[in-house]
């Protein structure tokens, strides 16, 4: 089942918490009653905000303490939770809650008025999650059973009253989830150093990268370098701590692109040369670079002083 949390769909908090109920005979099947913008059957990034709609309209119109349903089902088979498990909900009308939990089918009475295969899914899978979880019964009846109201709708009413069954064919594959804000970077490569590194001066180290914490596509072998699995622009972000550097001295932090054997540096992209104040110093480097993936790339440290520096914290952000 494709369950999408109060959390995940932005409920408003309940005003107190629903009464406990321990089972029911079964569910009731609902609609909304009311118009449904037909964008929605095509969109599956409208239905957390019809899900809040419908929360509102219960909350602030009816004066309930909450959305009136257990579930509520989009065209897309996904299942979001309303009051959820073992919670009266209070969609069935008076003196009818304790019977039934209460699942909402997203079609209206205007607009989108058709429930889709994955909607009859949807609905067969939370009626499967309450018997399960719930303590529910076998019976499947819409609101009209036993209360004066349409609900829900010719359509789905005749599918409850043939025994809501799965439509054949199997389960259409639910769309994919929205996906991530674009300020989100994937991260390529989070790494760094198990011990502290020491800078001979006059040479050229590059940071083994021997504390692997996120590696999810294995652009990172092992070793000082990693190389990319494609051609791309990535946000490479570097900290560093090091100690022993005397004032004035210079230390020189790159972010190097490799030949891809790793035998000849090809060059520097934007290093930096740190100078020493004489006690430990924190040192970052970051920036836009593009990531060829038939070249591999390191940091190194090259140490312009005459005594030896020792890094003592490395951290490596690759992201794009
Ligand atoms: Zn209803
Ligand atoms: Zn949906």
């Amino acid at each position: 089942m494709k369950l999408v949390t109060r959390r995940q769909w932005g409920a408003r908090p309940a005003r107190g918490q629903a009464g406990y109920l321990a089972s029911t005979r079964g569910v009731k099947v609902h609609y909304t009653g009311s118009y449904v913008d037909p964008r929605v059957a095509d969109d599956h990034g409208r239905c957390a905000a019809l899900m809040r709609q419908i929360q509102n309209g219960h909350m602030d119109g009816n004066g309930w303490n909450d959305i009136g349903y257990s579930f509520a089902v989009c065209p897309h088979q996904y299942v979001f939770e309303g009051r959820g498990l073992h919670r009266l909900p209070a969609a069935n009308g008076p003196g009818l809650n304790t019977g039934h939990y209460a699942v909402l089918g997203m079609v209206g009475n205007k607009g989108l008025v058709t429930p889709t295969d994955g909607m009859l899914h949807g609905i067969r899978d939370a009626i499967e999650h309450v018997r399960a979880k719930g303590g529910a019964g076998r019976e499947i009846k819409g609101h009209r059973d036993g209360y004066a109201t349409d609900c829900p709708g010719a359509r789905l009413y005749a599918w409850v009253e043939r025994g809501a069954p799965r439509p054949k064919g199997g389960s259409r594959p639910p769309e994919k989830p929205p996906a991530p804000p674009e300020d989100v970077l994937e991260i390529l490569l989070n790494a760094g150093i198990r011990d502290a590194l020491t800078v001979p001066p006059g040479s050229r180290v590059s940071i083994p990268w021997d504390a692997e914490y996120a590696d999810p596509s294995n652009v990172h072998g092992g070793g000082p370098s990693w190389t990319p699995r494609s051609k791309d622009w990535a946000l490479v972000t570097l900290g560093t701590v090091v100690d022993g550097q005397a004032a004035g001295e210079k230390l020189r932090l790159a972010l190097a692109e490799y030949e891809r054997s790793g035998a000849t540096r090809v060059k520097d992209h934007f290093g930096e040369d740190k100078i020493g104040n004489g006690t430990r110093s924190e040192y970052t480097l970051s920036g836009l670079m593009w990531l060829r993936n038939d070249r591999s790339y390191r940091v190194d440290l090259v140490n312009e002083g005459a005594r030896p520096v020792t890094v003592t914290r490395a951290h490596l952000r690759v992201a794009r």
